[in-house]
């Protein structure tokens, strides 16, 4: 179907050059660690980039469970150290460290765990990270709660990579009990390793301090005729190894792109568009948590839909994770198809991004991802020092913010019965059965 309002959208954000710059201005931030000068400066530039569109900006101050670290190391017996990277939220140890055997259990998967069960207690558990998008991932939340379980006395999880340094992450502790958690590299897993076969210890250092903190969610509603909303949203925090360019200044600047673009024309559309950009994501989604969680229920039930923008380039293969909700498979082939694009769709629900939060609480929600099932692409460098802007190529992230307008404007103008429909699900989902991974 020739559509006059989506050809000119879609015009408008192929000449919009501050998509690339924007993108640009949000690495220039650095990696935008929530609790840091560089996130606020990345949200203070989102914002003023969301008021030049429409000046009627909303800052909603949001608490989650801070954390900053003091000192922390890795280091064998002989004083070498070794490389060191806390997990947000990392359990503190004493002043001096914590003294013990490795136990490495490789993948780190539930056989591996069981094989070497008796092992575990009161040892520092290596693990190895793993490609995040694939229906085979096994989260690093969960191998540290297989750890805490056994009453390891440490977590090690490490880079598969040789020569791209240690990965970061979150311990999604928030201020309860834990243990100590660590990224560390693939050299440094090594010598783990072989202090493992040797039985000879090691020492962990993570001294760290809890803190009550504060961020924001900014949100930006384009009205349309009914009183009712398509959310668009992007994480703008990230962690400080390097640019966090791929997760997710990419997610922002398309978000920022694609509102630009739709705005000329939401009075012609049949419901509005709202953009939420949130903070600590990386904290467990807990930005977007409180903002669905806090909200009264009928502007809950006003939002329709949600696509959610999370690392959109590092690789030309685009997935959109529909949440258990199956008519939204549909809904994304609807629109490859009119787009004349392959898009891939990936049923299950994933806890990897604020849509979940969405989804949680009943309402439709994707999240626009790269690389999924691609562990060769460039995606694989995100959570690690290798998540930079020369990572990104220009035409990747045109072509994902054209796929997100597409997929924002069917939603923006689809029929009441049809937008309904989203809602229907043949899968029964506990809200709260899952918790962020
Ligand atoms: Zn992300």
């Amino acid at each position: 179907m020739f559509d006059k309002d989506l050809i000119e959208i879609l015009t408008a954000l192929a000449a919009d050059a501050a998509l690339w710059s924007d993108f640009i201005a949000l690495c220039d931030c650095g990696g935008r660690r929530a609790g840091t000068e560089s996130e606020s400066r990345a949200l203070q530039f989102a914002q003023k980039r969301l008021a030049e569109i429409k000046p009627s900006v909303r800052v909603e101050r949001v608490p989650y469970a801070g954390w900053r670290v003091k000192e922390a190391a890795l280091t064998l017996a002989d004083g070498t150290p070794l490389a060191c990277n806390p997990l947000l939220g990392s359990q503190s140890t004493a002043s001096e460290g914590v003294v013990a055997e490795v136990c490495d259990l490789g993948r780190g998967a539930p056989e591996d765990f069981e094989s070497r069960a008796s092992d575990i207690r009161g040892r520092l558990v290596l693990v190895r990270h793993e490609y995040p998008f694939s229906a085979q991932h096994i989260h690093r939340r969960r191998k540290l709660a297989w750890a805490i379980e056994r009453g390891a006395a440490g977590f090690i999880i490490a880079n598969p990579y040789p020569g791209a340094g240690p990965v970061a992450g979150s311990s999604g502790r928030a201020g309860q009990h834990g243990i100590p958690a660590v990224g560390t590299d693939y050299e440094s897993a090594e010598r783990l390793s072989q202090m493992n076969r040797e039985h000879r210890p090691v020492r962990l250092q993570s001294v760290g301090e809890d803190y009550d903190a504060e961020t924001s969610v900014l949100s930006l509603d384009l009205p349309g005729h009914a009183p009712e909303w398509i959310v668009l949203s992007a994480h703008v925090d990230g962690h400080d190894l390097a640019e966090s360019a791929m997760d997710n200044g990419t997610g922002v600047a398309a978000a920022l792109a694609v509102a630009r673009a739709c705005a000329p024309l939401l009075a012609r559309a049949r419901r509005g568009l709202r953009v939420c950009l949130f903070s600590a994501e990386e904290w467990a989604l807990a930005g977007s948590k409180h903002y669905l969680d806090t909200m009264k229920d009928a502007e809950r039930n006003d939002m329709r839909l949600n696509v959610n923008l999370d690392t959109l380039a590092g690789d030309d293969r685009l997935t959109a994770l529909t949440s258990d909700y199956p008519k939204l498979n549909e809904y994304v082939q609807d629109v490859a198809r009119a787009a004349r694009i392959t898009l891939n769709t990936y049923q299950p629900i994933m806890a990897n991004s604020d849509h979940y939060n969405f989804a949680r609480h009943g309402i439709p929600a994707m999240r626009l991802v790269a690389g999924f099932d691609r562990p060769d692409s460039d995606i694989r460098y995100i959570l690690t020092r290798g998540d930079t802007r020369d990572k990104v190529r220009r035409s990747d992230l045109s072509a994902a913010a054209g796929i997100a307008a597409r997929l924002v404007w069917r939603g923006l103008t689809m029929s009441d019965l049809e937008i309904c429909a989203l809602r229907k699900k043949l899968t029964y989902f506990t809200a709260g059965a899952v918790d962020k991974l």
